[in-house]
């Protein structure tokens, strides 16, 4: 019979998490196998390849720190990248550390299962391969598992049909054809004003209105540039000591009553051309304090209707059932001027939903709409799709689908009690959605691969979150969302956007720095609320 490989470390995904951990692993001295389902590195800037993807938080910051010579050489070459330049930008790092040799791409894993009395991960491939490992490092994305939602009649539609997440790869043209555009989420805000450049006719089918923000994106200036480089580390720093969000955003700091109105306004207008995120920072208790937010969510509702010349289009794009940035602030470029277009027609599904997808179109209860091609910018199960798309099993039986049947629990959003050295890469629990991600994902990389140095220095060969531990941070992560508005908007956040998913604020809203701080001091007491072993069967070089 065949031998099955071993080695140290399994790494699940090579986007921006999987090939730092995977180089950080290797810096270990460990041996490692990587799994990606796509055919190359990159992730969510692989499959996302619709026209307008770019990043919204600055170039200059959504990027690694790890390595001084790779941040001080890459050239970004506008404020946001977009698409292509951060896809190039994951392929530059696979280079530069020589990643691809230990991953195996167009693999998709299947389903991970804790052999106890051995001590080893046997993970298996769709295509039916078998690895065993000590440790296994999930780091599936937190919006990697797309959602197409099943409307009546899909299977017919004669046109092209695309979701945002799983873009072909060769170039997709719209010219001259009538396209319908599903979904005004992120994804959706940044390929609409795109498309409707192209299309013959462009349709959005809107069934709830977001609040989205300028990203007044531009050409990356030189001296902008080079003031970052200048002094990198320091600026760094600053973002991992002194920022909620792992990004400098030159937070305010006042609440917005303690200023005058018309002072007040000033300062959202300086936001919003100032572009981007930014605009959430610009006071301290926006997402505290509902009266606050109503005055930053009234200065865009107004902006909406100052841009959009139709009245009731401006009416239907403006968001009321939400506090802005309770759900994830959209930012955009041209996206409520597109609505001015002849081209553009704006469905209101909430008093026209769709009944079904027809051989040529959409049907709405009131319409008929012709349609060559259907854009689903529908979403994702987000934060724990991805994970629970495998079979993940732990302790006693125990899959991680009935662990989190009423919603995910885990330690620090990193481990989970009954899953022994299983690592999840900004799983639930933690900032991750919340902050700059690559930010996240290094401290978390730097944070798993400090611990499988402890274990190997001292001889150890599992690591387990305590179930005590993991209920205590489950509390706190709900009780600190509990005071924010967060998780009174029915968003991905909450699991509001899948049928049945059990409704829980899943990311940690208490800041990258107290969350940092929580994770040091929990490794310096020598991983405490985690029970380390000493396993007798161990068969790989790290034993
Ligand atoms: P991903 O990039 O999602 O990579 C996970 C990889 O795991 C994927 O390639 C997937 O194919 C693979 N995988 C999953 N399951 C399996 C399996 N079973 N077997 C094998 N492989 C598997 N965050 C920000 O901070 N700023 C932004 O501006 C920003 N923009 C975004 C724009 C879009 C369109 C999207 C969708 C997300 C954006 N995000 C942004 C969030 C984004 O998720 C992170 O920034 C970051 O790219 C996540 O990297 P990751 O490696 O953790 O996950
Ligand atoms: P999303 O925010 O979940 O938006 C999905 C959209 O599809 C919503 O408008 C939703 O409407 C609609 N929808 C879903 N099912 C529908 C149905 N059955 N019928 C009609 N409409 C339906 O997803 P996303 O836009 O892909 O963004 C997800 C996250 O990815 C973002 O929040 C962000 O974190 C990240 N992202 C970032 C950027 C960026 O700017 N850098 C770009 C893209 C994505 P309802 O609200 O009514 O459910």
């Amino acid at each position: 019979m065949e031998r099955i490989r071993c080695v140290d470390v399994v790494v699940v995904g090579a986007g921006f998490a999987g090939l730092y951990m995977l180089h950080r692993l290797r810096c270990l001295g460990l041996t490692v196998q990587a799994y990606e389902a796509g055919d190359d590195v990159g992730g969510v800037w692989y499959w996302n390849r619709y026209p307008g993807a770019r990043c919204d938080v600055e170039s200059m910051q959504y990027s690694y720190s790890f390595d001084e010579d790779l941040q001080q050489e890459w050239r970004w070459t506008e404020r946001y990248a977009s698409q292509p330049e951060l896809l190039a930008y994951a392929g530059h790092v696979a280079d530069r550390f020589d990643l691809r040799r230990d991953i195996k791409f167009a693999t998709r894993v299947r389903s991970a299962r804790f052999l106890e009395t051995k001590a080893l991960w046997e993970m298996v491939t769709a295509a039916g391969d078998v690895l065993h490992a000590r440790f296994c490092i999930m780091a599936t994305g937190c919006l990697s598992s797309a959602r197409i939602p099943r409307l009546p009649g899909m299977e017919r539609f004669r046109g092209r049909s695309f979701h945002t997440g799983g873009w072909p790869h060769e170039p997709v043209s719209f010219e001259g054809e009538r396209v319908g555009v599903i979904g005004t989420g992120s994804s959706g805000i940044q390929a609409i004003p795109l498309i409707a450049r192209e299309a013959a006719n462009l349709f959005v089918f809107q069934r709830t209105p977001n609040f989205s923000v300028p990203a007044q994106n531009w050409p990356m200036p030189e001296e902008y540039e080079r003031s970052w480089k200048r002094d990198y580390p320091a600026l760094r720093r600053r973002a991992r000591e002194a920022s909620t969000s792992g990004s400098l955003t030159d937070p305010g700091q006042h609440k917005v009553h303690d200023i005058p109105p018309q002072e007040r306004e000033q300062l959202f207008e300086a936001r919003w051309k100032k572009g981007g995120v930014y605009f959430l920072h610009a006071f301290t208790d926006l997402l505290l304090d509902e009266a606050s937010n109503k005055e930053a969510a009234d200065f865009v509702r107004r902006k909406i209707r100052s841009i959009v010349k139709d009245a009731a289009v401006a009416d239907l794009l403006t968001p009321t059932d939400h506090a802005i940035g309770a759900k994830r602030i959209c930012v955009d470029t041209d996206y409520y001027d597109t609505f001015n277009r002849p081209n553009v027609t704006l469905v209101d599904l909430r008093s026209d939903p769709i009944e079904e997808v027809t051989v040529t179109g959409l049907r709405t209860t009131r319409k008929e709409y012709a349609l060559d091609a259907i854009v689903y910018a529908t979403g994702y199960d987000a934060m724990t799709g991805a994970l629970l798309n495998m079979e993940i099993i732990g302790r006693g039986g125990l899959t991680l689908q009935d662990k989190w049947q009423d919603g995910p629990r885990s330690y620090l959003g990193m481990m989970v009690a009954g899953f022994p050295n299983l690592f999840t890469i900004t799983g639930p629990g933690s900032p991750s959605v919340l902050s700059n991600m690559i930010f996240s994902i290094e401290q978390h990389v730097e944070w798993i691969g400090d611990c499988l140095g402890y274990l190997e220095q001292n001889r150890l060969s599992t690591i387990e979150a305590e179930a005590a531990a993991e209920e205590e941070w489950v509390e706190h992560v709900n009780a600190v969302a509990d005071r924010t508005l967060y998780p009174k908007a029915a968003s991905w956040y909450t699991g509001a956007n899948v049928p049945g998913k059990p409704r829980v604020f899943m990311p940690y809203v208490g800041g990258v720095v107290a969350y940092r701080r929580k994770c040091d001091k929990v490794a310096a007491a020598g991983y405490s609320g985690f029970t380390l072993a000493r396993a007798e069967v161990a068969e790989t070089s790290m034993a």
